[in-house]
């Protein structure tokens, strides 16, 4: 395991100009010293990235292609070191609650760096005549500034910065301050298959980040992260017109309608409520139930809950894990706390038990209305507010009443209706009867706060190019 993390310039290892403590948030352990980066050191990062770029950009697709799945197989050779390095720095369990843990990142890691490997983006004929032939070529934009959250340290990086350099864009990836140590892991293992320059990483907290969305040597930058920070990114990225993709906060509603069948619904909710211990953008986190199935729902879910256990992720039957940080417990914790002086009914948890972490219990709150903070705001925790309603067109509207719009579901057994309802949400992406469920073959993003632009598939690997239409007359 690599305790001696370094950043990565130009192909080389280098020591940080400072150094910041990685905390392991199951036991507030210090799990390493993460170098810093220096305002010096981002210039020389954004000037490797730009020397080697013309050779990146005018190799061959399929030479890009091909280091692409060498990067896949470097992970996959390395799953079990880059899970481990995962539970201890993000506090996921290794395997976790329906195997969804460090495990499951690392197998999303790699299904999404195979799949985008094998994207192409051949230019489109719009006309082709005698006279004249009209193409839209797709050129890469030059160096791309991916700056990532501590949710999905690795998973994340990796949808950003595969499809940045298939399509011939050089990368500087400043990974979360939480979360650096897998990111920079990486960086290694990549460093060992790519030209030199080609991705470079540098940790550091915010103000690095800020650093990179004002240079001016960087041209684009790609986002994962909180609201007000993808504020702050856009403005200072005027200065060269950066190009954006933003993907911030959700506060996805779900619409249960009374016909469904609770116990099937109750399993694929809970699953997808606490995915990653509610740490997931699109996770379920507004649970709005008719009152046909309301009582039903809440006891189905309250037993799926009372069965599962929060702990330390390297155990094997820890379902779990902390929440990342302090901050994240704290907003939890007021949450909860608001919810239950208004009254609300905490069907399960609600209290801290273990304080040797940063713990919380999955925790289930019913009898609490919109206008809550629990139900406003973004809980990015292991809590779900249950509202009930009576009338759906009612609780359309309260679900498209959020400044967020990342996603939304419908859950009835009249499909047709539940696809009709689905397609007046508010949101990038809508399930019927599902929610949370991403492929790399299917774009995601979100519109109004939830940011815009989206990732994955053809739509997502054109945000990294700037399109080039090119007009050739046959006579000069
Ligand atoms: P959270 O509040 O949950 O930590 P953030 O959106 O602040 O989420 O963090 C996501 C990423 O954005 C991290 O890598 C963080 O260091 C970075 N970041 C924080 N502040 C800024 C900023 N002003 N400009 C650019 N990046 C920032």
């Amino acid at each position: 395991m690599n305790l001696n993390p370094t950043l990565w310039i130009g192909g080389k290892a280098v020591q940080g100009a400072g150094s910041f403590a990685v905390t392991n948030p199951a036991d507030l352990s210090t799990i390493a010293q993460a170098p810093k980066a220096s305002a010096a050191q981002l210039d020389e990062a954004v000037e490797a990235a730009r020397a080697v770029f013309p050779a990146w950009s005018g190799l061959p697709w399929a030479e890009r292609q091909k280091l692409m799945r060498a990067l896949a197989d470097a992970v996959e050779a390395n799953t079990d070191e880059l899970a481990r390095l995962l539970c201890l720095e993000q506090g996921k369990p290794l395997k976790g609650f329906a195997g969804m843990g460090a495990g499951f990142e690392i197998g999303g890691t790699l299904a999404w760096m195979r799949s985008t490997a094998e994207l192409a983006l051949p230019p489109e004929t719009v006309q082709q005549d005698e006279a004249v032939s009209i193409e839209v070529h797709r050129k890469p934009i030059g160096v791309v500034g991916s700056i990532t959250p501590w949710n999905y340290p690795l998973m994340i990086a990796i949808w950003h910065v595969i499809p940045a350099m298939l399509a011939g864009n050089t990368v500087v990836l400043k990974p979360s301050e939480q979360t650096p140590l897998t990111t920079l892991r990486f960086a290694e293992l990549a460093n060992a298959i790519l030209p030199p320059g080609v991705l470079n990483v540098l940790s550091g907290a915010g103000e690095l980040g800020a650093w990179m969305s004002a240079h001016e040597g960087i041209d684009k930058i790609v986002f994962t992260g909180s609201t007000p920070t993808g504020q702050a990114i856009m403005r200072s990225a005027a200065g060269n017109l950066k190009r954006l993709t933003l993907e911030l906060g959700g506060n996805d509603a779900a619409i249960v309608l009374d016909d469904v069948d609770v116990e099937a619904a109750a399993g694929k909710i809970f699953a997808t409520a606490f995915i990653n211990n509610g740490q997931t953008c699109a996770a379920l986190k507004r649970l709005y139930v008719q009152d046909g199935v309301y009582d039903a729902l809440c006891e189905a879910l309250a037993g799926i809950a009372r069965s599962v256990k929060t702990g330390n992720g390297l155990a094997e039957d820890t379902d779990f894990g902390p929440l990342q940080n302090e901050r994240q417990l704290k907003i939890v914790e007021e949450l909860v706390n608001d919810a239950r002086a208004r009254g609300a009914r905490i069907l399960c948890g609600g209290e801290r038990t273990d304080t040797s972490g940063h713990f919380y219990p999955i925790t289930l709150v019913a009898d609490i209305e919109d206008g809550a903070p629990l139900v406003d705001r973004e809980q990015f925790g292991p809590v779900l507010p249950i509202i009930r309603f009576s009338d759906v067109e009612d609780a359309l509207r309260r679900a498209n009443a959020s400044e967020n719009g990342l996603g939304g579901s419908i859950w009835s057994r009249d499909i047709e209706r539940a696809e009709a309802l689905a397609a007046r949400l508010e949101c990038g992406t809508a399930w019927v009867n599902h929610h949370a469920v991403i492929q790399p073959n299917a774009p995601f993003g979100g519109v109004k706060g939830s940011g815009f632009g989206v990732e994955f598939a053809s739509a997502g690997l054109q945000e990294f190019t700037t399109i080039q239409t090119r007009y050739v007359y046959r006579n000069p």
